[in-house]
């Protein structure tokens, strides 16, 4: 077994929030396993961790297979004989009033944004309680808290994220365990060239989100870090109003 202070996985770690939170790990000495289904980039982004003077590996993984997802968690802890950070940080954007989004747009949101959470929780949670501490995070979006037009699966998933987060993180607290919630609002990631499933012209919604002042997801990933070393339920940075009269403004003119 390794000789290892601390030890955190954070899915979705390739790129964007999840690479920013993983470079805040590795400031705090924590051996940080980039989770990802995009192994090109994520073992560059283990790599550029290393160059930090941290350590870092990369695990392929897919967040909508349990199995997967259970061979990772169980292996970490295998290996260091201990779990201290659980990110459930992997998602998808999709795009597109709700009644233009086909059953499998909602399918494959849900699979990868929900089930992918879920999974991650299921797998981390036991084991945390076990040793008595360990910190969970699960990326939902400021899209969980209020209206977000133009996404409204999205908008769903993070919704659930949300409810099952703060609802974990309060059955959590008695085991020593810090179960929190993020909520980003507009983070300058790929996020937004990626998202699936357009019924509308993708450009306009990008167009729209590129003129609202995006956070650095490194600005991101501190404050994350910050909520979590005072268990705070959500991690909430920008004042829900403010992001409410932004995602208003994706609305007018996209059809
Ligand atoms: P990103 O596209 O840069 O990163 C997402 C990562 O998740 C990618 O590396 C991708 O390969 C990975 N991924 C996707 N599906 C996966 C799967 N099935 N299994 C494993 N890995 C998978 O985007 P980001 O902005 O860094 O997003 C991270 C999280 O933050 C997401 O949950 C997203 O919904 C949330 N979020 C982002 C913003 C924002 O403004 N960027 C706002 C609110 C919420």
């Amino acid at each position: 077994m390794q000789e290892i202070r601390q030890v955190g996985i954070v899915t979705g770690g390739a790129s964007g929030i999840g690479k920013a939170i993983g470079k805040e790990l590795i400031k705090r000495g924590v051996h940080v396993v980039i989770a990802d289904m995009n192994t090109e980039q994520g073992h560059i982004t283990a790599a550029e961790l290393r160059q930090l003077g941290g350590e870092s590996t990369f695990a392929k993984v897919d967040v909508t297979d349990a199995a997967q997802v259970e061979e990772l968690v169980y292996g970490v802890y295998g290996e260091f004989g201990r779990l201290d950070y659980m990110f459930n940080n992997a998602g998808i954007a999709m795009y597109g009033e709700l009644c233009d989004m086909t059953e499998q747009n909602w399918k494959r949101i849900i699979d990868v944004n929900v089930w992918g959470v879920i999974y991650g929780v299921q797998a981390a949670y036991p084991l945390m309680k076990e040793q008595g501490f360990g910190k969970i995070a699960n990326t939902a979006s400021a899209a969980g808290l209020g209206p977000a037009p133009t996404t409204a699966a999205y908008s769903a998933t993070k919704h659930a994220v949300v409810g099952l987060t703060t609802s974990l993180h309060y059955e959590a607290e008695a085991y020593g365990v810090s179960v929190s919630c993020l909520c980003p609002a507009f983070v300058d990631t790929p996020i937004f060239d990626s998202g699936e499933a357009i019924q509308m012209d993708k450009s306009k919604v990008i167009a729209q989100v590129r003129k609202q002042k995006l956070m650095t997801p490194e600005h991101f990933a501190a404050l994350a870090i910050r909520g979590l070393d005072k268990n705070d339920v959500l991690v909430n940075p920008m004042p829900l109003r403010r992001t409410m009269d932004i995602m208003f403004t994706l609305c007018p003119g996209l059809h």
